[in-house]
């Protein structure tokens, strides 16, 4: 396959920077490719393999239902296309244009970020509240419930939250604000796994559709993701996904999560159909969500400190180098290797590794500091001397 993959000109690279999109997110395993493999070799019925993948969906994350996206990002447009259209399929139809509708989600300014356009491009505006003093030195304070409260209105369609360690308020205070409104809270969770706790906590914590990433620490397909929640939400995000060529009496909609007479038409193509999903999508997601699901963190945690390990035991041999094991910011269970090397320009190093062959990517956002960052997440063991031996070159 590795050479299937050079013979169109596409190298490899050693991936020593975590499960970011632009690298590519997490390699799948080796049981998950081969079922992918299969899928993509058979004909599925992808509304049915849906509701299928909701049942599982639900048992794993506690939420009503959920469905497979192309990445949280498509989630989170879904998502955002369900509180604006709901079972509405003349609503559906227009969006994104929500001219005369309720468009609004409210946000604390805080978590305004670079994917919520994903939100925008479903139709959705966002309505800023607040304001995170606590980013000044001298302020404590960032968006707080009564600040969300007050910035409802009639064209109010919901909460937009992103759930981070330090994300404030706290989501339980969201989450209690948005029922007493009777507004749906949809949450970004795309990376905060793990722990694997998380897959139920944002959903128990009162969020009405929940978003993760399936490319980075489920280690499902890198065009994968989940959105999981409210039943009523995820059907609407399901028939906005779905290609939905039918005539209301012959369409036949998997009967276990979508009842044909709560609708009166067969809804058009939706927003969300240019985020379809594959077989191979839903097939190695399912199975990278179960695995995951199964993992205890400790395991994981092993897995990675011994990766870790192995790339601290490779890197003794190159001169000029110091390295160690350090936790992740997070504490998350996730070790990484800190390596400065005195006398050599971070940066420089970092663009040297990049330029090689095969070429190294590691994490280099604190090289001002001097510092180079190794995630052993999308590494193995094995990658520890050819890393070494790259080092060792840069470094001459
Ligand atoms: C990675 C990320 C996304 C996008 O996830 P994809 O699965 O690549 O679409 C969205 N939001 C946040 C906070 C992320 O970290």
């Amino acid at each position: 396959m590795k050479d299937s993959m050079e013979s169109l000109g596409i190298a490899p690279i050693i991936n020593a920077a975590g499960s970011v999109t632009h690298l590519s997110a997490s390699p799948v395993a080796a049981g998950i490719a081969q079922a992918m493999a299969a899928a993509a070799q058979s004909s599925i019925d992808i509304a049915d393999a849906q509701a299928h993948a909701s049942g599982i969906i639900a048992e794993l994350t506690g939420a009503d239902a959920g469905i497979v996206t192309s990445g949280a990002s498509a989630g989170l447009l879904l998502g955002a296309a369900a509180c604006l259209a709901g079972l509405d399929a003349g609503a559906m139809d227009r969006l994104p244009d929500t001219s005369g509708m309720r468009n609004e989600f409210i946000v604390p300014r805080s978590h305004r970020n670079s994917y919520d356009h994903a939100v925008r491009a479903a139709g959705g505006r966002f309505v800023e509240a607040g304001v995170a003093d606590r980013i000044v030195g001298v302020g404590v304070r960032d968006t707080e419930g009564w600040e969300l409260e007050g910035a409802i209105t009639e064209r109010t369609a919901g909460f937009f939250y992103v759930a981070r360690p330090d994300s404030r308020p706290a989501l339980p205070e969201v989450a209690v604000i948005a029922r007493r409104n009777r507004l749906p809270l949809l949450v970004d969770a795309a990376a905060e796994l793990p722990p694997k706790g998380n897959l139920r906590r944002f959903i128990d914590e009162g969020a009405d559709l929940v978003v993760f990433s399936g490319g980075k620490a489920i280690g499902g397909p890198m065009a994968s993701g989940i959105l999981c929640g409210r039943r009523s939400l995820i059907v609407s995000a399901l028939l906005q996904q779905l290609d939905l060529d039918f005539e209301f009496s012959s369409w036949q909609p998997p009967a276990s999560l979508i009842d044909k007479h709560e609708l009166k038409c067969v809804p058009r193509n939706g927003i969300g159909r240019s985020c379809k999903v594959g077989k191979e999508q839903i097939v190695g997601l399912l199975l990278a969500l179960e695995t995951f699901a199964a993992t205890p963190d400790a395991v994981r945690e092993e897995r990675l400190t011994l990766v870790a390990q192995s790339l601290l035991e490779a890197l003794r041999t190159v001169p000029d180098l110091q390295a160690r094991v350090v936790a992740d910011e997070e504490n998350r269970g996730v070790p990484r290797v800190e390596i400065k090397a005195a006398g050599h320009d971070a940066q420089e190093v970092a663009n040297r590794l990049r330029a090689g062959i095969p070429s190294v990517r590691l994490d280099a956002s604190r090289a001002r500091a001097g510092v180079l960052l190794l995630i052993p997440t999308c590494l193995s063991s094995a990658d520890a001397v050819p890393i070494a031996r790259a080092f060792a070159r840069a470094l001459t």
